[in-house]
């Protein structure tokens, strides 16, 4: 351990010192991107896997904030380009989250390869969230990004044996184009669950990269993107994201109004709005909805996604190079 620890600085960076790379998989561009250019470097196959954070979990009637296909996504293009792949989330998802009143942070749900494994959720002190997480590039407010994210990750990186006394690399797909806050990030560090029982780095390997160098590596390897781009959004987050654009807000009363009755709901009850600039509804009147297909609503709607990964005749999606709205 010491005399990789040694090999591997942030000034000389070698992707090729890990046993183990995890590639964050939320299925957007960057993540694509990352595992694209992680396989075109050459890192053997049988050292990666994907690991894929649930935002939401449950079918209880409550707010579901993610795209209905995406879970289908990331399976179909693991599936596709021969990688494992393994989920992860926090018990009740955003919606128990979002609505946690005088409890603990629910535990910790991870899949790996002996199958599914439970974390946490048993100490600390109660108490109360009952409000959307906040417009915020800090991630104490904009709770979201953390508790069901980065926090996951964590959890079931530092509560599994397999990566004790081994080097593990972390490859997630921040750009610094996306945000100011992001441009602050390290290209490579070590990651907070290092310790004297496990190495574990962070690698960024997009940080630097344009979104037309993203879009170039998808067209060259012919994947077809998620289907939220395909709709017009430039990012690929939560389907109700609470970084929308007013057009995003007013697609999505245009083609699933519910989320919107129970979002409007929610501000109500909560007597705090979703965004900092009025309520939902003042964000919908403010947008135009964007263009969209009947077939690339279906596909995006349908938890089973049944169109290939690789296209014959790869297209650049109508969202790409649109609005910036995502998480900071
Ligand atoms: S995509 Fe948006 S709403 Fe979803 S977890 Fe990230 S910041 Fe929160």
């Amino acid at each position: 351990m010491e005399q990789v620890a040694l090999f591997v600085t942030s000034d000389a960076f070698d992707p090729f010192a890990f046993d183990k790379v995890i590639i964050g998989f939320s299925g957007g561009k960057d993540s694509v991107a990352c595992v694209l250019h992680c396989l075109k470097l050459g890192i053997p196959k049988d050292r990666i896997e994907l690991w894929h954070h649930e935002i939401d979990d449950g079918d209880t009637g409550q707010l579901k904030m993610v795209w209905p296909c995406t879970h289908g996504y990331v399976k179909a293009f693991a599936n596709a380009l021969g990688l494992p792949l393994y989920f992860s989330w926090r018990e009740g998802g955003f919606a128990r989250e979002l609505l946690r009143e005088n409890a603990l942070t629910a535990p910790t749900l991870f899949e790996t390869p002996n199958g599914l494994m439970k974390a946490g959720g048993i100490r600390g002190t109660p108490s109360t969230r009952r409000k959307f997480p906040q417009q915020s590039a800090n991630l104490s407010t904009r709770c979201c990004s953390s508790s069901l994210k980065i926090d996951i990750c964590s959890i079931a990186i530092s509560n599994q044996a397999r990566f004790n006394g081994k080097r593990t690399l972390l490859v997630t797909g921040e750009r610094a184009e996306e945000s100011s806050a992001r441009a602050k990030y390290q290209v490579a560090e070590p990651h907070k669950t290092c310790n004297g029982k496990r190495m574990v780095w962070q690698w960024r390997p997009v940080h630097q990269w344009s979104e037309k160098e993203v879009w170039a590596i998808l067209e060259r390897h012919r994947i077809r993107a998620h289907p939220a781009y395909f709709l017009g959004w430039s990012r690929c987050s939560c389907m109700t994201c609470i970084f929308g654009s007013p057009s995003q807000w007013a697609s999505v009363a245009q083609i699933v109004p519910r989320k919107v009755i129970q979002i409007r709901q929610h501000e109500q009850d909560f007597g705090v709005t979703l965004r900092r600039d009025g309520d939902i509804d003042k964000a919908i009147a403010r947008g135009t909805p964007y263009a969209m297909d009947q077939e690339h609503v279906r596909v995006a709607m349908a938890e089973d996604y049944d169109l290939p990964i690789f296209m014959e005749n790869w297209v650049l999606p109508s969202g790409a190079y649109g609005e910036a709205a995502g998480p900071t």
